[in-house]
């Protein structure tokens, strides 16, 4: 182990959001605000104040968009999505200092991956959600839902469920986020990376947490060993 992770009591793992993180703002919204299908805006607010599941919710949200817009729902998220400051960066500093990065997202396979492709991650350590185009709409489905051991359940993608996998007699879980698809791996981790959202749940729950705003940011404090700066 470098000196730079030897700072961490144990083997640091990253597991890092995709929308509003990774990229600059969330591309379902961005998809929802800017076709506008009637009904939405509710179903954000349900999610957002947790009456409705994530898994429910965007379920609902792309049902609402008809398959034969895939193209162009597909071209305006490649489009539009800016890939946050300091990322390629980060991942650097993972290699260079031989900690494991892992995208889990509540996103959608058909942008994550293509938006991703410059970045050489593995695929084996990108989780996201799946996309059927096959009926009249958009159907998502759900390769990673919750394990038994999930006690928030409908996650959708359950980061927690990967999350747990790496146990915490041997890693320093490090979660990175912004919203509310890490509300509930926020809680079982070792330390949070938050903005927007993600950053106001912290406070309310006494979790800790460094607000950041590029990845840059992320790793001046994983250089110093995160919380102790
Ligand atoms: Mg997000
Ligand atoms: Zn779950």
């Amino acid at each position: 182990m470098s000196n730079t992770t030897s700072r961490f009591p144990r083997k640091p793992v990253l597991f890092c959001d995709f929308d509003g993180t990774i990229t600059l703002n969330d591309n379902i919204i961005a998809v929802m605000k800017h076709f506008n299908p009637p009904g939405w805006e509710t179903i954000v607010t349900d999610i957002l104040n947790e009456s409705k599941t994530i898994q429910q919710g965007v379920g609902e949200m792309f049902a609402l968009l008809p398959t034969s817009m895939r193209e162009e729902v597909t071209a305006y998220i490649l489009n539009n999505a800016g890939i946050r400051a300091g990322f390629p960066e980060l991942l650097e500093w993972c290699k260079a200092n031989n900690v494991p990065f892992f995208v889990t997202s509540g996103g959608i396979d058909f942008f994550i991956y293509p938006l991703l492709e410059p970045f050489g991650i593995p695929a084996d350590h990108i989780y996201c959600n799946g996309s059927d185009f096959s009926g009249d709409t958009i159907e998502i489905t759900w390769p990673h839902a919750c394990d038994d051991a999930c006690d928030h359940g409908g996650c959708g993608m359950c980061k927690t469920a990967v999350i747990r996998r790496f146990p915490t007699d041997e890693y320093y879980r490090i979660l990175i986020g912004d919203s509310v698809t890490d509300f509930a791996g926020a809680k079982i981790v070792d330390l949070v990376f938050s903005r927007s959202h993600l950053t106001e749940k912290c406070q309310q729950l006494g979790l800790p947490h460094i607000p950041f705003d590029t990845f840059h940011d992320i790793i001046h404090h994983l250089g110093q060993g995160g919380l102790k700066s």
